[in-house]
């Protein structure tokens, strides 16, 4: 489906002024230089109903090489800023994040289609949160002295340089905080370069980093496409560090660009993880949980996509699950009501689609869903679960990122099949149990290769706890001190004993 271009400088979303310029070295940027093929600006559209929403700055090389050398002029002034200066403006950049929250929320929506009632109760004070608690972790940062016959290590983190931040469209404002507030925290200047379908927040949050008072050149934004924008950002030789967060592919191509210039980075990609229900689930808490992995229309990269219940569970979860999931409200997600709203894109709905037709051929049947909503039609697709589903099917080893589960059984007590089923898709990004027994979840969770495992509660998160994906869902681990460790060189500088002696005495 094609949808209308509209290109503009700026825009009202929401009812919301929105700068859609680059914001680099503290100036507010159009595509000055574009090439003859490429139009200085792209157009977002709103998921809920395709309308144009704004033209965007549509960056290329040019612009990614201005940022970073903003961010390359800013960093030695930010690094040197002392650290509770630093903890301070970001604190600032918190309470500006709780003064717009509900601007925030509105446009987030318009853009990227999630509930509004998730962005205002959940999302946009985590956004906050993720700005206070690295500012304030900051401040605890250390590690003990450590002595060697005398001699003293002396451990302190280092700010690397600047970071090239690159987010995708399912989370637009977390992704982007949650990479941004340690990389500033640690001392590190940033160029965040948000996804082509969901750029407006981050234009707000250029804005509220200058109101807080951060220095220009600290935080950078660039706005485009991937191969336009992207690339060249992530291939920059001033460029220390790469967060990115997004597909294995695009991931991929981000590998072998750092590689030239071994610039380190942290991925966070894909996932297919399960929801093992034992025999002994609750099962109307076992059908709560994969319910919920129909939110933000399943485009969540921690979902739980492949149901796999202890084949005794499997009438008891199923009545429940249907009993909950037929009471969704699919629709307008700036309505209260709804429970499921609509994909990001035609593109990907029309790719999601395509997942579960070929399932559908290869012998799937649905137990609900299985295509676009016949009534809204567009971007939103039916809350799907599929059985009769080979464990080596595309659709159990393919991150399908709509709202489309799988369901799978195991024989009862043979935990070796659960834990094989579960382990054997090339991800390993989270892991789900539902148990009355606690001693064999813990036992079957020792075994599942994961990042995060959640034992009867799911999105449970603690920014002090390590976050990321094993085998293809990732590559490092963030939160906590982790992304400290990320963002910084680390250095030990041993004295020797009486050092101190012979300085003052020499
Ligand atoms: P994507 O890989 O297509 O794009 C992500 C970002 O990378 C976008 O900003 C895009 O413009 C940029 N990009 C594309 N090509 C580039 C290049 N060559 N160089 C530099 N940047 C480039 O991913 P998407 O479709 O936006 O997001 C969906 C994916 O993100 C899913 O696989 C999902 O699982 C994953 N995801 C993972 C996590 C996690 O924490 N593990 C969280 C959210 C989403």
């Amino acid at each position: 489906m094609a949808l209308p271009e509209v290109p503009l400088p700026t825009a009202t979303v929401a009812g919301v002024p929105v700068d859609t310029r680059h914001w680099i070295g503290g100036t507010r940027l159009a595509s000055a230089d574009p090439d003859a093929t490429a139009a200085p600006y792209f157009t977002t559209h709103s998921p809920i109903d395709g309308a144009p929403l704004a033209g965007i700055a549509r960056g290329g090389a040019a612009e990614a090489r201005a940022a970073v050398a903003a961010a390359r002029d800013a960093f030695p002034g930010w690094a040197a800023t002392p650290p509770a200066e630093r903890a301070r403006l970001l604190h600032a950049v918190a309470d500006g994040v709780e003064a717009r929250a509900e601007d925030l929320a509105r446009v987030e929506t318009a853009d990227n289609g999630a509930l509004l009632r998730s962005h205002r109760r959940g999302v946009m004070p985590r956004v906050a949160h993720n700005f206070r608690y690295f500012a304030d972790r900051l401040l605890a940062l250390g590690h003990p002295d450590l002595t060697t016959r005398g001699h003293t290590h002396h451990v302190t983190w280092e700010p690397a340089g600047p970071a090239a931040l690159i987010t995708p469209w399912n989370a637009p404002l977390m992704l982007a905080s949650w990479k941004a507030a340690p990389a500033l925290a640690a001392g590190s200047t940033v160029v965040l370069k948000p996804a082509e379908w969901t750029p407006l927040t981050a234009s707000l949050l250029a804005d509220i980093t200058h109101e807080a008072g951060l220095p220009p050149g600290v935080f950078n934004l660039v706005q485009g496409y991937g191969a336009e924008a992207g690339a060249p950002l992530v291939a920059d030789p001033g460029v220390r560090r790469i967060s990115f967060t997004g597909s294995v592919p695009t991931a991929r191509r981000i590998a072998r660009a750092a590689a030239e210039h071994l610039t380190p980075c942290s991925f966070e990609l894909g996932g297919k993880s399960p929801l093992l229900v034992l025999a002994d689930a609750d099962p109307g808490l076992a059908a709560d949980l994969a319910v919920e992995q129909y939110d933000n229309a399943g485009q969540v990269c921690l979902a739980a996509t492949r149901v796999l219940v202890e084949e005794s569970a499997r009438d008891a979860f199923l009545g429940h699950f249907l009993d909950r999931v037929t009471k969704l409200t699919q629709g307008d997600p700036r309505d209260e009501a709804t429970g499921v709203g609509p994909c990001i894109h035609p593109r990907h709905v029309e790719r999601v689609d395509g997942f579960v037709r070929r399932a559908l051929a290869a012998g799937a049947t649905p137990v609900i869903g299985g295509g676009p909503h016949p009534g809204l039609g567009g971007t939103y697709y039916l809350p799907t679960l599929l059985t009769g589903v080979a464990q080596d099917s595309e659709i159990v080893q393919e991150e399908v990122f709509g709202p489309v589960l799988t369901l799978q059984t195991f024989p009862d007590g043979d935990d070796d099949t659960a834990v094989r089923l579960a382990n054997g898709t090339r991800f390993g990004l989270a892991a789900t149990l539902a148990t009355g027994d606690r001693e064999r979840a813990e036992r079957i969770a020792a075994r599942l290769v994961a990042g995060t495992v959640w034992i009867n509660c799911f999105f449970v998160r603690d920014l002090s706890a390590p976050f990321g994906g094993s085998r293809q869902s990732g590559v490092g681990r963030e939160g906590g001190d982790w992304s400290f460790d990320f963002y910084c060189d680390i250095k030990n500088t041993v004295t020797a004993p009486g050092a101190g002696e012979v300085a003052r005495h020499g």
